[in-house]
């Protein structure tokens, strides 16, 4: 069965002293039973992290890493070197890294293979631009985005992915894609990996979604049938607006059975 999923990406946000400040906030709060909790902190804060939160039941998440597992690549992260300071799970294909940081598909296939190696997970990242979906390009995009980064990985594999889908132009922008909208490529999304694969592996993959999520949207996207959670950006970076996120779930409004 699909897992709901909140996860904070801070981005390069909070430094040691913020971070441990709202890790001792973080502390203080009760975790909903039913919602698995992330925050993926800087790479320098990882590790402080993970020890703060061993007892409390929030996983430690990576923004990145890198495609090989060591080697000459100054100033990258290996798959090996998250392990070892607390973290299984990694974001992959982020709209920001695809965008400045040039990853293309092909990098972006290779990390996945990379971190399903060192039996990591996955949060993979789709979503399309504004004029892709003025275009009317958008379900095509996604498409693409799928079978070009995520498609070559075996049935067994599927254990360890969770797909993000973020329309780049709602990303820091205050414009959020409408409950409808989400659901409508969620739902697609979802029936893309059937065709790939099977349904049953469709059904249980948990599907993000992100984009200006906040306190105030967040039952209400998280309602929708096919929408098992968000990865959270800005809102993710104080305390309170995370965790009233983090128990959106619970006002559910929207159509999940
Ligand atoms: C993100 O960075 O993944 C994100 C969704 O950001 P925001 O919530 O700030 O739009």
């Amino acid at each position: 069965m699909r897992k709901k999923i909140v996860a904070g990406n801070w981005k390069m946000n909070n430094d040691l002293a913020e971070t441990e400040m709202f890790l001792v906030e973080l502390k203080k709060q009760v975790f909903p039973e039913n919602v698995v909790v992330m925050i993926a902190p800087s790479f320098t804060n990882l590790n402080h992290a993970f020890r703060s939160l061993r007892e409390h039941p929030v996983k430690i998440v990576a923004q990145n890493m890198h495609q090989s597992n060591e080697g000459a690549f100054t100033g990258e992260i290996s798959a090996k070197m998250l392990k070892s300071v607390g973290t299984n799970t990694v974001i992959i294909g982020h709209s920001e890294r695809r965008a400045y940081f040039k990853e293309d598909s092909a990098i972006l296939a290779d990390k996945v293979n990379t971190a399903l190696e060192n039996e990591m997970t996955a949060i993979f990242c789709i979503g399309e631009e504004l004029e892709d979906r003025k275009k009317e390009n958008h379900f095509q995009l996604i498409k693409t985005q799928l079978s070009e980064g995520l498609f070559h990985i075996s049935d067994a594999a599927w254990e360890n992915i969770i797909i993000a889908y973020e329309p780049v132009w709602a990303i820091g922008t205050g414009e959020t894609a409408s409950p409808k909208q989400a659901q409508e490529m969620h739902k697609f999304i979802r029936k893309t990996v059937a065709e790939n694969y099977t349904e049953e592996i469709a059904n249980n993959v948990s599907i993000l979604y992100g984009g200006s999520v906040k306190p105030d949207n967040a039952s209400e996207i998280f309602g929708q049938e096919d929408v098992d959670g968000g990865l959270i950006g800005g809102a993710s970076l104080k305390v309170n607006s995370f965790m009233e996120i983090v128990n959106a779930f619970e006002k559910e409004t929207g159509n999940r059975t």
